[in-house]
């Protein structure tokens, strides 16, 4: 997991090194204790998991007496994957039940790295032997269905896209269709991400979900995050996740963030796993979240 370790450099010098740096003071006094708080809260792990990470902390902590840095890296680690969570299903749903291609739709704020994501979602596919097709219902945004289609292009998937303007829900259907009757394995629909007005967006998102489930139900609902957004990123999570069921979420730019504790406030936050990160603009710079290795990485 080097690459990983590597962009996650920054998130690792704040969180991993930083809190191993303050857990290591000979004496752990309540100043101490305030700026692990601090620490936490800076990488934007969220006050409340932030609390509980701290007071399970200094329960542990007592009882060890004596702490080897190898002794408190064990802990922390222990303590960061109960805080993530270890047993959540992080699989990215790209089987259908139906005999059908599966279909997942994308979803976010502009600006999150949603056309880049799905172009990287698409690359993973197809590089494992996935005929895939993309449907550009980002209609709103003039260059968006050019840079999906680009993403199709180079990654080797075709882009189904409508006119300028043009209504998202109907480019949608018909990307679906499109996969159907070409025997697709996968369906990947960029949407718009206007935050307008909660009603515009329920109204365009409702609606291109509705009309893709007359094909059959989605396989998955991807909220993109951009994790340098911190706090307001969450404000935007609510909101979509109240206008459509979210499946999963994928955190981009965590390779330009001191703030990889968001992955833990995001999904307690809304209580949908983190599947996906992104870790650059590049077409393999997309993983799996995997808790285990993610920790690793933080702590070194
Ligand atoms: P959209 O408007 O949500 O579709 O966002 P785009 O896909 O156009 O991405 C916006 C910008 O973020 C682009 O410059 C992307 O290259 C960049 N971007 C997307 N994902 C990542 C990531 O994981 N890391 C970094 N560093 N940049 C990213």
């Amino acid at each position: 997991m080097v690459r990983l370790r590597s962009r996650l450099s920054r998130s690792q010098n704040t969180l991993g090194k930083g809190l191993l740096t303050l857990l290591s003071r000979e004496h752990l006094d309540e100043d101490t204790w305030e700026e692990i708080e601090e620490t936490l809260l800076t990488a934007d792990v969220g006050v409340a998991p932030t609390q509980e990470l701290v007071e399970r902390l200094r329960a542990r902590v007592r009882v060890l007496g004596t702490r080897t840095p190898a002794e408190l890296r064990a802990l922390l680690r222990e303590e960061l994957l109960t805080l993530i969570g270890t047993d959540l299903d992080r699989t990215l749903h790209t089987e259908s039940p139906l005999d059908q291609p599966a279909v997942l739709m994308v979803v976010g704020v502009n600006g999150t790295g949603k056309t880049t994501t799905t172009g990287k979602i698409a690359r993973v596919l197809v590089a494992d032997g996935r005929s895939v097709v993309l449907g550009a219902a980002d209609t709103f945004r003039a260059a968006a269905a050019d840079q999906l289609q680009t993403w199709g292009e180079r990654v080797g998937a075709r882009t189904v896209r409508g006119p300028e303007a043009g209504d998202p829900a109907s480019v949608a259907f018909d990307a679906v269709k499109e996969g159907i009757a070409e025997g697709a394995d996968v369906v990947l629909i960029d949407t718009a991400g206007r935050l307008h007005t909660k009603t515009g967006l329920m109204d365009e998102l409702g609606k291109v979900k509705r009309v893709v489930e007359k094909h059959g139900p989605l396989d998955e609902v991807i909220l993109v995050l951009d994790a340098t957004t911190g706090q307001n990123g969450l404000v935007q999570a609510r909101v979509f996740a109240e206008v459509v069921d979210i499946t999963g979420i994928a955190l981009t730019k965590l390779d330009g963030t001191a703030k990889g504790g968001i992955v833990v406030a995001v999904q307690r936050e809304l209580g949908v796993p983190v599947k996906l990160i992104g870790l650059g603009e590049g077409p393999d710079d997309l993983a799996p979240f995997e808790p285990e290795a993610f920790v690793d990485a933080l702590i070194g």
